[in-house]
């Protein structure tokens, strides 16, 4: 059977582009990408990148506060959110060209439409062209999904919080995940009024319980007005704004309201039915440990597939996939010990067991601190850093780790590599403090603070 090409990758995300570009590069494939919108993907677009440049947008007002207790003459002056946002998009248009440059690079051949599946082996372009590819990779990733209820539609979504023509000045979040929770710390920090509606018992769900109530009491000192155990029933115009009823009797007008309620695997419409491909209960792709789908010459990875959905992750799976198929080394995806941040205000880093998880598990010691870090206690601030471990009692390796507090997504990457390598709690007592530093006191905590 003659082919066009080795490799078709339909999405251009992250997850696309490290297969392609593996495939092509160390591969030695002749590969073809195709992509319906911009190069990237939702981490570089509409996610990830974004996000964290906002993240850091809105922490300088807090910023320029602390200065003053530092000896700085300086005050904030407004926000101005019309400048910041051309600046990022001059950054994300830069970061789009060097993702085509990377694919160019490495000789990928790339289609600006958007591809569907008519056989396992033939993909069709928007504009009619044909291919037939040896092998196809599925990396379409997903969407945010806002549930129908009445004024469903006057709700937006994180697509487009980054092309917002004005700041609103209240904002209503609603969801509990990483998006409601870091997009409420954003516009809280931007100056916006915010309100987040989340209808479980407290946000975060999934995190350990410690760290989720560390952040949710640092989210409201900071002003924002988490409500929790409530629900929007409708949402309508009103007053020039959008008024939001909700389970808990209120009635309150808002400029805007998100919804942050999850997101779903952009899976249906490829043609993937109709070849045998089977989906989970979300409408995730079904893939084995190496990726592969109930078709052979199909695979998938990423968001797509609803494993862990993380930037990091899908671009493992896709380098996973290009070694499988195109190096000659069968490798698995690994989804153990996959640390994580949520870039709220405080962040949170988190990797392994949380402590409820852990105690269900086995016999586990916890150590848990909190305390004041020296730059904010100098500016006056209250803010308190939550460090914690969880140790195995049999075993005495370290099950997870969690911290609450200014960086702590970057001290959890180092943290998770210890973790990984089995590091148990003498070896990280036996490693000598780097001080002052708020991280020390992960080498620091010599007492349980409860077992169970
Ligand atoms: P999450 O799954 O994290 O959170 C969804 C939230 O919406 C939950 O609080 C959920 O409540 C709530 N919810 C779901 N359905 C409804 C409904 N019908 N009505 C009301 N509330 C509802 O999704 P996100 O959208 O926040 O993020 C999607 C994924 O993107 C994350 O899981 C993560 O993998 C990834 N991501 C990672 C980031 C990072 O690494 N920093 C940043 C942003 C996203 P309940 O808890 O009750 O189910």
């Amino acid at each position: 059977m003659a082919f066009d090409c080795d490799l078709f990758v339909i999405g251009g995300g992250s997850g696309g582009v490290r297969a392609a570009r593996i495939a092509a590069a160390e591969g030695s494939a002749n590969v073809h990408l195709a992509e319906e919108s911009r190069m990237g993907g939702t981490c570089v677009i509409r996610g990830c990148v974004p996000k964290k440049l906002m993240v850091f947008a809105s922490g300088y007002g807090e910023m320029i506060r602390d200065a003053h207790a530092y000896g700085w003459d300086v005050a904030a002056g407004p926000f101005d959110w019309p400048r910041f946002r051309h600046a990022l998009e001059a950054e994300l248009d830069r970061l789009e060209a060097a993702y085509r440059a990377t694919l160019a690079g490495a000789g990928v051949t790339v289609h600006d439409a958007r591809a569907t599946l008519e056989d396992a082996h033939t993909v069709r372009l928007a504009g009619g062209e044909r291919l037939r590819a040896r092998h196809i990779l599925v990396a379409t990733g997903g969407r945010p999904y806002v549930p129908e209820f009445p004024g469903s539609d006057l709700a937006i979504t994180s697509n487009e919080m980054f092309h917002l023509p004005t700041l609103p000045g209240r904002a209503l979040v609603v969801g509990g995940g990483y998006i409601a929770s870091e997009f409420a710390c954003i516009l809280n920090g931007m100056g916006v009024d915010v309100t987040q509606i989340y209808r479980g018992a407290q946000i975060l769900r999934g995190f350990d319980d410690e760290a989720r109530g560390h952040v949710a009491t640092a989210m409201q000192a900071g002003g924002i007005a988490i409500r929790c155990g409530t629900d929007v029933l409708r949402l309508e115009r009103a007053d020039g704004g959008i008024r939001a009823v909700a389970t808990d009797g209120s009635e309150t007008v808002f400029d805007l309201v998100l919804y942050a309620t999850g997101r779903k695997p952009n899976a249906a419409g490829i043609g993937l039915e109709a070849l045998g491909v089977e989906f989970g209960r979300s409408g995730q792709i079904v893939v084995d440990d190496y990726s592969q789908t109930a078709v052979p010459s199909i695979y998938a990875v990423g968001d797509v597939t609803g494993r862990i959905n993380l930037t990091p992750v899908a671009i493992r799976e896709g380098h996973a996939f290009a070694d499988t198929v195109f190096g000659g080394v069968p490798t698995r995806a690994d989804h153990e010990l996959v640390a994580s941040a949520v870039f709220t205000q405080p962040e949170l880093g988190a990797v392994g067991l949380t402590e409820e998880a852990a105690r269900d598990q086995e016999a586990i010691e916890v150590y848990s601190a909190t305390f004041r870090p020296m730059q904010s206690l100098f500016a006056g601030r209250s803010d308190r850093v939550l460090m914690k471990l969880i140790v195995s009692v049999a075993t005495r390796r370290v099950l997870g780790c969690h911290i609450v507090g200014p960086q702590a997504g970057e001290m959890i990457q180092l943290a998770a590599i210890a973790i990984r390598m089995g590091a148990t709690k003498e070896d990280f007592d036996r490693t000598v403090a780097v001080h002052p530093t708020m991280s020390e006191e992960l080498v620091t905590m010599r007492r349980p603070t409860r077992q169970s």
